[in-house]
């Protein structure tokens, strides 16, 4: 045996490490299904999230957080230990990317929580292991659970955080409301030395402000979104922003009634009549694609409104608290029964409008915007934009894409998550089931980040009856 020399520090260094360094796994050892380093999951269908097709008997091997290899089970062997799972009849892919992805939930009549407790366990537990939250109502709430889950001590997905909203004067009560581009300027240079990693911008901001912001906020190596409505894609497009999200119901700039500046008066993007294919749009698509802005789709939030879809999840109630939970369904039911609610041709406008994007050449990512009145919570809400990008008329390996891979591309992390490639970080789904046989995420089982397996079921298990509380 070889015996290392060791300064006094690194010795008392190293032993202290199993107290302080204590991993998430060790700490919840009740919520994870697998921690152990090699593991191989064999026989398993993958789709890896580069929109190339499904693979069938497959072996991804999982060593020290990272996928070590991944190939055919006949030719890729489990290394020596390795912890084998044989899962045959489950497909693997990659962790999901959500990139509207609030640490907060509003719901019910007027309610408002951040849901630091409730919010990671549902979003990890449904295969998100990586979120963006694009708009903070407490960031330094924010700033510190993220900080809390790198360290172990909390259970959730690797976060991006996000500074206060940037709004004009007619913002609500917890954003930002600005009163020219220096406040502007002060307020993205604060946050963006606090360490947030994006801003984003509400409907009543001016352009200046929105140029002021970006300027400043790309200073601090740091980007911007919004959900516009003041200021139309082309002109964001021009003042450098770095994403849009909501696709077609927040761009205003269709609607015969805009001014410079202002939200036109009741905008909804009531557009059932727009040709997608006309120069108008294709011309938002060709300035967007042009200067690599990329479109976040949130259907999720769209279709809790619509008249005469689908009954809400029932797993939706399930987690929500019992008096929440009332409240929620019963404005859902009067939304389906129409009162209240967005057109099912506008909502189709919108789904036609995100595949013209992206057959144009558009970089689309999602996430789920867990807001409004509450029925698309985190996580719950990110699996049913998987059923509903599918519907829109997207293949499932190009879903599996749009809600990994382009989201990791929109936050600069592809080369290290996204998809299932060797040399990759472990953040990886296993559900039960051939997905393109299921077209659904909800029987997720285990997800995997970092190369530690989560069971998807104790996560749910372990915030039911308390999400939209804390
Ligand atoms: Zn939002």
């Amino acid at each position: 045996m070889r015996v290392l020399p060791l300064g006094a520090a690194a010795w008392l260094a190293l032993n202290a490490t199993p107290l302080a360094a204590q991993s998430a796994a060790e700490r919840f050892p009740d919520l994870v299904a697998v921690d152990a380093t090699p593991v191989a999951l064999t026989h398993v269908k993958v789709i890896d999230g580069t929109g190339a097709p499904a693979r069938t008997d497959q072996t991804v091997v999982i060593e020290g957080g990272r996928i070590a290899a991944v190939g055919p089970s006949a030719s890729v062997r489990p290394p020596m230990g390795a912890r084998v799972m044989d899962l045959s009849g489950h497909t693997v892919i990659p962790g999901l990317v959500g990139l509207h992805d609030h640490s907060y939930y509003t719901g019910g009549n007027g309610r408002a929580a951040q849901l630091s407790f409730s919010g990671p366990r549902l979003y990890l537990g449904s295969g998100v292991t990586t979120i963006r939250t694009t708009g903070a109502r407490a960031p330094y709430e924010e700033l510190n659970l993220k900080s809390e889950i790198e360290a172990g001590r909390a259970v959730g997905p690797t976060i991006f955080t996000t500074g206060p909203y940037l709004t004009g004067e007619q913002g609500s009560a917890s954003m930002t409301r600005l009163d020219g581009p220096e406040a502007a300027r002060r307020v993205v240079r604060y946050w963006s030395e606090e360490g947030v990693s994006w801003f984003k911008a509400y409907t009543w901001i001016s352009r200046a402000e929105l140029g002021a912001a970006i300027e400043e906020a790309h200073r601090h190596g740091v980007k911007v979104t919004a959900h516009l409505c003041s200021v139309g894609y082309r002109e964001a497009v021009a003042l450098g922003i770095d994403n849009l999200e909501h696709g077609l119901l927040a761009n205003s700039e269709y609607d015969p009634d805009k001014r410079p500046d202002e939200c036109p008066p009741g905008f909804r993007g009531d557009y059932a009549g727009l040709d997608v294919n006309g120069p108008e749009v294709q011309a938002t698509f060709k300035d967007m694609i042009d200067h690599g802005v990329a479109m976040t789709s949130t259907l999720v939030v769209y279709e809790i409104s619509v008249a005469g879809r689908p009954p809400i999840d029932e797993r939706v109630y399930e987690v929500l608290a019992p008096e929440i939970a009332q409240e929620v369904r019963a404005i859902a039911e009067a939304r389906r029964a129409g009162r209240g609610a967005i057109s099912p041709e506008v909502y189709a406008k919108a789904t036609e409008y995100e595949r013209a994007f992206v057959k144009a050449g558009g970089l689309l990512a999602a996430g789920v915007d867990p807001t409004g009145y509450g029925a698309a919570p985190p996580g719950l809400g990110d699996q049913r934009n998987y059923e509903l990008l599918l519907e829109a008329g997207f293949t499932a390996p190009e879903v599996v894409q749009i809600m990994s891979a382009n989201g990791a591309k929109v936050l600069g992390i592809d080369d290290e998550v996204g998809t299932v490639e060797a040399g990759k970080v472990a953040d990886l789904v296993v559900l039960q089931g051939d997905l393109e046989d299921l077209g659904s995420l909800r029987t997720t089982r285990i997800v995997f980040r970092h190369g530690v397996g989560w069971d998807s079921a104790k996560l749910f298990d372990s915030v039911r009856g308390i999400v939209g509380i804390r």
